[in-house]
């Protein structure tokens, strides 16, 4: 798992401190020279710790406390972490003056959270540096010396109870003593008791807000109930800890206990000054002060605060205030119980430090992921085997075509993709090197190995285009951009790799050619239109006057009627192509289908009534009606497509065939979305025009929709483009299919609310 030279400590250590896990030699010597003792098995550890102190323990004796300190790989393994806060709670279990410090290689902060509220002291993140472990001693010091002294007391109340034990039984054996003598026995008797149940409550209110304020998942709640304890325990009026909100900010009550609201300002305002320039009388003791709260009436009335200011590394965090009713009684209460105030001090202070430190680390952390999950760009980060270690949401969405779940902070880093690391750094890899989530990135600047070639730039920085194939056979255009991190091991270095989409630009692109390109045509449309347009009006008017003079019985009449067709026929296309290259913009209103079929059905009959073909609008599916037939849709236009279709179907169908018309509503029409090529979920209407001629070539049917594409003698090729053009402006599809001996064209008109959200669609079918 981790080096084992990672940790080999250079500082001094402590006089019998205690080292737990696989140390190196330079370690076990160190730790000789200070009577240390190095452990490889935390659970042989354990055992010598539990005997520590009897005369069969083959420790040292400190008499004093010990720093234990915990290599991260003496518990390494899946139950690692548990297994050490089982180790930490049964250490606590001890009670005994011991600190336990981890040296890990840089775990992250929820899991240090939990060893914390188990009961850890400290941890230092290796590679250490001096002034860390400088620190660490020196807090450690403090706190050695405060559970030494709880230990102390602990023992010298325990030989208190035994010595009550004697004294008592020598009273039962010698009952014949004078009155007064038993009398004097019980004196000290009591005063002994009395001093012995004010320790043991002392040692155990501070052992509770030890324990409590470590192992706190609702701070406020601990709080208040300490500082509730606090004032009943020192006969207070009343308490109040106050921090300060952020380094250099301003002091605020975190949480009080019998204290007014309405009196904070006036405490808070002068509190700092007053306890830096304290004045000679307003030290207690050191780090204890009496502050005036302007509370009362000035002068001797407002001294009423005792303010106990929390340190840590020479950092003000805030102060535990005490308030008290009057002068006299804070001055007693001070007298008897300022050693006790002092300890709750420090308790504090170190609680509040580790607290808030933990708290910035969880905000940072918190951060930083909530930015990289929800950034535009993918961003995504390979080890050096070319495994995938992290990929934002963007990054996931990307790469996969799936919509990613927006991660939360606390399984922020996590292995998501495998990587091939054989392909990555063998040299005749045939493959390209498969990098994420089956995705593969190509790069256009980059033939070879990625992986090598990416950490071979300049500063790990390259830039460039390329494209990222995903599984599902997409090719998506990007750009990509890199650089190097550290990694979590000393000197590992990871790549990290920004790529941004670029189908959105390429979109605009194509669309801006198009439009550019369609600009043209139309220009040269209209010009073309108006120079043959007029000679041709001119045409037809010799014509009809060359008809005029023949007279109507005339044979060569005939000749001019062909003109005249012709002429007419000229102009129609003309009409036609015009309409096709105009740009169009459908007139959206309710439409109902139904009647819109029938018109057209009607327009059309004459025609198929020549050919002898049966023109047929086939019966609505049962679940639907004419009802469920309708659409926000330009009616006028459609109806145009409709006509289109079925004058086709007349012409393709045989003598005496069939044509037939089907109008239905569908939950889910199947339609593509131009961008991601995906099939999107939208209701809407089928229309469908099928008739029993020959059909289109096999493999044509791509090219019926393209304009000027005819079969016909006299067509003009542009009936089934304008039919295209009009349905995809309605973000709609239309296609040609041949189905057992029919010829089907099939028209998907979206939903127009669907509509909305399509334009990229639209614009492209446009
Ligand atoms: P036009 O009808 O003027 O030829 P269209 O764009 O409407 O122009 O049609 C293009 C071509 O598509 C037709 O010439 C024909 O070859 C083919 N086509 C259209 N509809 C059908 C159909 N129902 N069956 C077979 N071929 C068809």
């Amino acid at each position: 798992m981790m080096d084992k030279t990672l940790f080999s400590l250079t500082g001094p250590l402590p006089q019998g401190s205690v080292l737990v896990g696989p140390w190196d030699e330079a370690t076990h010597r160190l730790a000789a020279k200070r009577q240390g003792h190095v452990f490889g098995d935390p659970g042989v550890a354990m055992t010598l710790l539990k005997a520590d102190g009897s005369a069969a323990s083959p420790l040292t004796d400190t008499s004093h406390g010990r720093l234990i300190f915990i290599h991260q790989d003496a518990f390494a393994g899946p139950e690692g972490s548990d297994a050490l806060i089982l180790w930490l709670e049964n250490l606590a279990e001890l009670r005994r003056p011991y600190l336990t410090t981890l040296l890990h290689g840089g775990l992250e902060g929820a899991l240090l959270v939990r060893f914390f509220r188990a009961g850890l002291f400290d941890a230092l993140a290796m590679p250490m540096t001096q002034p860390n472990w400088v620190n660490m001693l020196i807090r450690a010091e403090k706190r050695l010396d405060y559970r030494h002294q709880s230990h102390l007391i602990l023992e010298s109340a325990g030989q208190t109870r035994q010595l009550l034990r004697d004294l008592r039984s020598q009273l039962g054996a010698d009952s014949r003593r004078s009155m007064g003598d038993l009398m004097g026995a019980q004196e000290s008797l009591e005063a002994a008791n009395q001093q012995l149940t004010t320790a043991m409550a002392e040692l155990s209110l501070l052992y509770r807000f030890g324990r409590e304020l470590s192992s706190a998942g609702n701070w406020d709640e601990v709080l208040r109930d300490i500082l509730q304890n606090l004032t009943d325990f020192v006969g207070a009026g009343g308490a109040a800890l106050i921090l300060r909100s952020a380094p250099g900010g301003g002091y605020s009550p975190r949480q009080t206990w019998q204290w007014e609201e309405s009196a904070w300002d006036k405490v808070l305002v002068n509190l700092n000054d007053q306890v830096d320039a304290a004045v000679a009388e307003s030290i207690m003791a050191p780090g204890v002060f009496r502050v005036n709260s302007n509370l009362a009436t000035p002068g001797e009335q407002g001294r009423r605060i005792i303010a106990l200011p929390l340190e840590h590394q020479e950092m003000r965090l805030g102060y535990l205030l005490l308030l008290f009713v009057s002068p006299e009684e804070r001055e007693l209460v001070s007298s008897r119980y300022l050693p006790f105030l002092q300890t709750v001090q420090v308790v504090l202070s170190e609680e509040v430090a580790s607290a808030q430190m933990l708290d910035r680390i969880r905000d940072i952390g918190a951060f930083n992921a909530r930015v990289l999950e929800t950034v535009r760009s993918s961003i995504w980060v390979l080890d050096e085997g070319g495994r995938t270690v992290y990929c934002n949401r963007s990054g996931q969405e990307l790469l996969t075509g799936h919509a990613a779940p927006l991660m939360a902070p606390e399984d922020f880093l996590f292995k998501v993709g495998r990587g091939n690391v054989q392909d990555m750094l063998t040299e005749n890899a045939t493959r390209t090197p498969e990098l994420i989530l089956d995705a593969r990135l190509k790069l256009d600047d980059i033939p070879g190995l990625l992986l090598p070639a990416l950490r071979a730039e300049a500063d790990a920085t390259f830039r460039g285009e390329g494209q990222v194939l995903r599984e599902d056979g997409v090719g998506i255009p990007v750009l990509v951009q890199t650089s190097m991190m550290p990694g979590h091991v000393r000197d590992e270095t990871w790549l990290v790799v920004v790529v941004e989409d670029l189908r959105d630009s390429r979109l605009l692109e194509a669309e801006r050619l198009k439009s550019d390109q369609l600009e043209g045509l139309v220009e040269m449309s209209a010009t073309l239109a108006h120079e043959i347009r007029n000679p041709l009006m001119g045409l037809s008017a010799q014509a009809e006057l060359l008809a005029e003079q023949l007279g109507p019985d005339d044979p060569k009449s005939r000749y001019i009627e062909v003109i005249t067709g012709e002429v007419e026929r000229i102009n129609e296309t003309i009409t036609r192509m015009l309409n096709y290259v105009r740009p169009y913009q459908p007139r959206l209103t309710d439409t109902a289908f139904y009647p819109l079929g029938r018109d057209a059905l009607d327009l059309v009959a004459p025609r198929a009534a020549d050919k002898g073909v049966a023109l047929e609008f086939a019966e609505l599916a049962d679940d639907q009606t004419t009802a469920d037939l309708m659409l926000t849709a330009d009616g006028n236009q459609i109806k145009q497509v409709l006509l289109n279709l079925l004058i086709n179907a007349v012409d393709a169908a045989p003598e005496a065939g069939r044509v037939v018309l089907t109008i239905g509503a569908r939950e889910n029409l199947g339609l593509r979305d131009a961008r991601t090529g995906l099939s999107q979920s939208t209701a809407g209407l089928v229309i469908e025009v099928a008739d029993n001629g020959p059909g289109f070539k096999a493999g044509e049917d791509h090219k019926l929709f393209r304009p000027f594409y005819t079969t016909k003698s006299s067509g003009t090729g542009l009936g089934l483009s304008i039919c295209h053009k009009i349905v995809a402006a309605h973000g709609g599809d239309i296609m040609a299919d041949r189905i057992a001996d029919h010829t089907v064209f099939r028209v998907l008109l979206p939903d127009n609310k669907a509509m909305e959200q399509m334009p990229l669609k639209m614009k492209e079918n446009f």
